[in-house]
Order: C-alpha cells, then sequence, then structure tokens
C-alpha cells in the first residue's frame, strides 16, 4: 500500500519541535534522573494550571488512569458502572478488571456521546459510577451528568483520553467532574513518545490514594501503606510534555482550523462532526459517517489516502462481554454509527496540499 502522507504526522510535530524536545531529553539524560525527577514534576504542575484541577497525577497510561479513578471511589465486585457502548476497549475493560459490571448504554445520535436520558434508565441500586466518554475530543453533556450523579449519589468519570484541550462552556475538559482521565498515548491530541497518561481532581482524598497506589502504595522510601502497583509516568516522558505542552493552544487553534475547513469542503456530501455551540472540541479525531463504508475507504487506499474506524465494534459484541448476553436491538444508534463511521486524516500538522487531496478524493468517491 502506496500512503502519500501520515494518518496522524507526529513525524512533521517532532521536526517543528526538535531542538527543544531534544534538548530537554538530554537535560535529563545528563542528570540519569528517570524515575519521579523535577520534570515530572513540573509536567504535573503544567498539567494542573493547564485544565485549572487541583491535582493532576501522571501514571503509565490513560488504562491505568481509569484503573486509578476506579480505584480510589472503590468500585469492586459486584458493583455497576455505567458506560457508553461505543468507546475504545479500555473504557470498560478497567470496570471489568476490578470485578464491576460495566452497564452499557447507547449514545447520542449526533455527538455519539453518553445520552443522558438513557444513563438515568440504567441507573439500579447497585450503580457507583458513570464513565462519559469525551469521544473524538468533545465532551457529552457534562451538566446533566453532573446532575444525574448528584440525584443518585454515583461518581460522574471524564474518559478524557481523547479530549484533553477540549472545552465545555468555557471550561476545560479534565476539570468537569469528580474524576477524569486522560491518555498521553502518542496519537492523542496531547501524545508523549510512549506510553503515558494522568488523572484529574480536585478532592484530596482519591488523589492522595492514587498517588500511594501508583507508586507500591509507598508514603515514604520504603514504607508501604497499602497494596499499589507501578503505574508510573517515565521523567522522560515528563520531560517530552512539558515541551509540547508550551505549543499546545496553538495546536488546538490549528485543530480548529482544519476541522472547519474540512467541514466546508464535505458538509453537502457527507455526515460531518456535529460539534454542539458550547464545545470546543480537541478533534482526537475527525470522523464522517457513510453509508458504503468498505468501498470508500477501498478507493481512498487506492489514491493513497489513509483512513481508520473509530470503533468498527460495540463493546457489548466484543468476545469477552458475550456473556452479558446484550441485546443489541437496544442500542440503534451504536450499531447504526459502527457501520458507518470513518476517521479522516487528521493532526494539526496536516499540509494543506495533503487536506486538498483528502477532501478532493473524497467528494470524488461519494458524489
Ligand atoms: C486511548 C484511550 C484510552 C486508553 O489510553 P491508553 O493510554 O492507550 O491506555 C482509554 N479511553 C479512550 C476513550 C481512549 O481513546
Amino acid at each position: 500500500m502506496n500512503v502519500k502522507f501520515q494518518f496522524i504526522d507526529l513525524k512533521a510535530q517532532y521536526d517543528a519541535y526538535k531542538s527543544e524536545i531534544d534538548e530537554a531529553i538530554q537535560n535529563v539524560l545528563n542528570k540519569t534522573a528517570f524515575i519521579m525527577g523535577t520534570e515530572l514534576k513540573e509536567c504535573e504542575a503544567n498539567l494542573a494550571k493547564y485544565t485549572g484541577a487541583k491535582h493532576a497525577i501522571t501514571c503509565s497510561s490513560g488504562t491505568s488512569a481509569l484503573e486509578l479513578a476506579l480505584r480510589s471511589i472503590g468500585i469492586t465486585c459486584g458493583d455497576e458502572v455505567i458506560a457508553p457502548a461505543f468507546t475504545f476497549f479500555a473504557t470498560t475493560e478497567m470496570i471489568s478488571l476490578l470485578g464491576a459490571t460495566p452497564v452499557f448504554v447507547d449514545i447520542d445520535e449526533k455527538t455519539y456521546n453518553l445520552s443522558p436520558a438513557l444513563v438515568e434508565k440504567a441507573i439500579t441500586p447497585k450503580t457507583k459510577a458513570i464513565v462519559a466518554v469525551s469521544l473524538y475530543g468533545q465532551c457529552p453533556d457534562i451538566d446533566a451528568l453532573n446532575e444525574i450523579a448528584k440525584k443518585h449519589n454515583i461518581t460522574l468519570i471524564e474518559d478524557a483520553a481523547q479530549s484533553f484541550g477540549a472545552e465545555y462552556k468555557g471550561k476545560k475538559s479534565c476539570n468537569l467532574s469528580k474524576l477524569s482521565c486522560t491518555s498521553f498515548f502518542p496519537a492523542k491530541p496531547l501524545g508523549c513518545y510512549g506510553d503515558g497518561g494522568a488523572v484529574f481532581t480536585d478532592s484530596d482524598e482519591p488523589a492522595h490514594f492514587m498517588r500511594l497506589f501508583l507508586n507500591h502504595g509507598q508514603n515514604e522510601r520504603y514504607k508501604h501503606a497499602i497494596i499499589g502497583n507501578n503505574y508510573r509516568f517515565d521523567n522522560l516522558q515528563a520531560a517530552v510534555l512539558n515541551v509540547k505542552l508550551k505549543h499546545f493552544e496553538d495546536e488546538i487553534a490549528e485543530r480548529q482550523k482544519i476541522a472547519k475547513r474540512y467541514d466546508e469542503a464535505l458538509k453537502d456530501v457527507t455526515t460531518i462532526p456535529f460539534i454542539e455551540t458550547h464545545n470546543k472540541s480537541a478533534y482526537a479525531q475527525y470522523s464522517i459517517r457513510v453509508k458504503n463504508r468498505e468501498a470508500v475507504i477501498k478507493k481512498l487506499t487506492d489514491a493513497g489516502v489513509p483512513t481508520a474506524i473509530h470503533y468498527p465494534i460495540p463493546l457489548y459484541k466484543q468476545e469477552v462481554y458475550k456473556s452479558l448476553n446484550v441485546n443489541p436491538a437496544l442500542f440503534p444508534i451504536t450499531e447504526l454509527v459502527s457501520g458507518e463511521i470513518m476517521s479522516l486524516p487528521f493532526s494539526p500538522f496536516l499540509k494543506e496540499s495533503d487536506q486538498d487531496m483528502v477532501i478532493s478524493e473524497l467528494r470524488n468517491t461519494l458524489s
């Protein structure tokens, strides 16, 4: 296969910040301070400042961030946790890992995020939390979800793996609910050069627990208060993020520009992303819906335009969840969207000529 340009251009980003990133990495190498160094402290302060959250707790991945958040509120066997049926597997994987049951809820047809009305219907006496995903970089109806959580005395967790940098009614994603989790996987809006993640909260108690848990339950060196694990974020990765954070607002602005360009050029031939007027999306993905997806992808692939599908299989159809016996007929929107969705090449460094090529190939194919 002959791809003409990258789906997400991490190389162009590296080239743009190369001298700063190389210097930051070299600094860490010179100090050989690889674990919990000053760069990591600085990174957590930067992340807290950026989001406005009191605590920014870095960890080894977005997945471990979800595990930490769920553990911090005591999610365990017998509990139910509500989550969308249409998301990346990790969202419910961590619920299941802790022995709790993920309760899938269908999504909104326009935003592809959790539908608050359906969330409320899914609540039972066993429900302990809601994990609301900010899919493709757009926050769900957080006010409605916070309201539901408060009313039923349960916890709202934002899975903000795709929405670092997004805004909801002028407030930053990762600071909209009791707990929020993000990912620094390289392809996410704020990506490091390996795996990484963070949990955000204003609450001291879960923050304290998570800091202990991610470092072997240590209060002080060799003093272990609880059983934990090693979910620490690397100092080298923190150094990379500190550089990337300096340019991040510019990148978010560039994402808006490119999305708008795609919107204008494609709105008459396909279903473009629907972004609520009170939202600013981080556009982790620019995803459209097409009826004959396989044929469209084939034509684009033949023309050298890379594409991806986020996500082709609803979570309840995953092998591991077959035992939950979920009836797909109860998830009409998830069924529809998972069959039609496809993502276009997108990143702040996608050249205008490459955007034009995506647009013209797609228009050729669809009209
Ligand atoms: C990427 C992602 C995760 C997991 O993050 P990792 O850093 O890859 O572990 C969780 N939830 C969603 C919605 C994601 O997109």
